[in-house]
């Protein structure tokens, strides 16, 4: 990874007053673009191909300039136009996706967050050390495909959308399938999905405290994933094999929602503990992070996964949420990113919230 030395040379040589905030035309760049723009900054997106047409349609979300490459892979090659432009890059799913972690690890640019949980979030194992050890509850896992004893998910490493995911009940369920690729099966959690939104700031001092600044809970969503949550549609999951089809969990949007209020204090908890072991691991996750989680009908929130940056659910939330409104209102995760640094950049702690 690129050493922390080399980017606060570089931060020392920017004009902090005229911060560029860039990032990857997708994902959840108009929120990102957007929130830049309520606080004050400057914004420029980089495009693979050619300059996207689409931003046009939204006006407050189009960002100041664009710089356009071929592919993902020559975002390294413009490191020193980005230095021009006083840049801090926002990573978000599709940046650190298309680029790959390790490049991403070693872009010699002002990057928000702490780059180094990439390698314990993009590693299941590793996440799952990080969350379990945190005294997070997840689904079990299964190590030996023999072993299976209950419904389980088998995914796939890496797979968009869950393409190719399947449930099984036991080796035979298992076997049937036969998965060639790399692999990771955990209990199948029937219950309610919710992706919780959270936001951890080490500058700021009020709210909800923790060992070292504050957590906010900014929204949550659910995932809408083609084919599984239509399948009622044509009446089973066995149905849609009869049919010749294959259930499959391709995220194609999102819905916001809100939680029972009485879970929200397990939520905060839940996020605290996350948070606070990540300084013991790796220094601290910093910004936005989300917890994939499944509510059971005994009201018990399992996680069976972590993004450790913003999430494209935080789309729903472009004008703020049920939640965020209720901190400030019209903070939209976007937002609240553009807002750190630029009280970061006030106090002079840009160090603590770049990597
Ligand atoms: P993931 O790639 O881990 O985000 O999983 C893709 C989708 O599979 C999720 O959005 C859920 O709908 C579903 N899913 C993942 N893990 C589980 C689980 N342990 N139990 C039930 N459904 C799950």
């Amino acid at each position: 990874m690129v050493p922390k030395k080399k980017i606060l040379d570089i931060l020392g040589a920017y004009d902090l007053k005229n911060l560029t905030i860039a990032t990857v035309c997708s994902h959840s760049s108009l929120q990102i673009f957007h929130g830049a723009r309520k606080e004050g900054f400057k914004t420029l997106g980089i495009a693979i191909g050619r300059e996207p047409k689409f931003y046009g349609a939204f006006p407050l979300a189009k960002p100041d300039k664009f710089m356009v490459l071929n592919s993902y892979q020559e975002i390294p090659d413009i490191v020193e136009k980005l230095k021009e432009e006083n840049a801090v890059i926002i990573p978000h799913g599709s940046f650190v996706e298309y680029l790959g972690h390790k490049k991403f690890e070693e872009l010699e640019i002002p990057t928000f967050g702490n780059r180094a949980v990439l390698e314990w979030e993009s590693d299941r194992e590793k996440s799952r050390q990080w969350l379990e050890s945190a005294g997070i509850e997840m689904p079990m896992k299964f190590d030996d495909p023999r072993k299976i004893d209950r419904p389980v998910l088998v995914k796939f490493y890496g797979a968009k959308g869950g393409k190719g995911f399947f449930i099984a009940k036991n080796y035979e369920e298992f076997m049937a399938v036969n998965p060639q690729e790399r692999y990771t099966i955990q209990e199948y959690v029937i219950g309610t999905r919710y992706y919780i939104h959270y936001f951890y700031s080490p500058i700021k001092e009020e709210g909800y405290k923790l060992s070292k600044g504050t957590l906010e809970l900014l929204g949550m969503d659910r995932r809408d994933e083609a084919n599984i949550d239509e399948v009622y549609k044509v009446g089973s999951i066995e149905r849609l094999r009869e049919l010749g089809w294959r259930q499959t969990f391709v995220v194609t949007g999102n819905v916001e929602v809100v939680m029972r209020e009485s879970l929200l204090p397990k939520v905060l908890e839940m996020g605290e503990k996350v948070v606070e072991r990540s300084f013991q691991l790796f220094g601290g996750m910093i910004g936005p992070f989300c917890l994939e989680t499944i509510v059971t009908d005994e009201l018990k929130i399992k996680v069976f996964e972590i993004s450790a940056r913003i999430v494209a659910g935080t789309n729903v939330a472009v004008g703020g949420s049920p939640y965020s409104e209720l901190v400030e209102p019209g903070m939209s995760t976007g937002r609240r990113i553009a807002r750190e640094i630029k009280i970061a950049a006030e106090k002079h702690r840009l160090e603590e919230i770049i990597s």
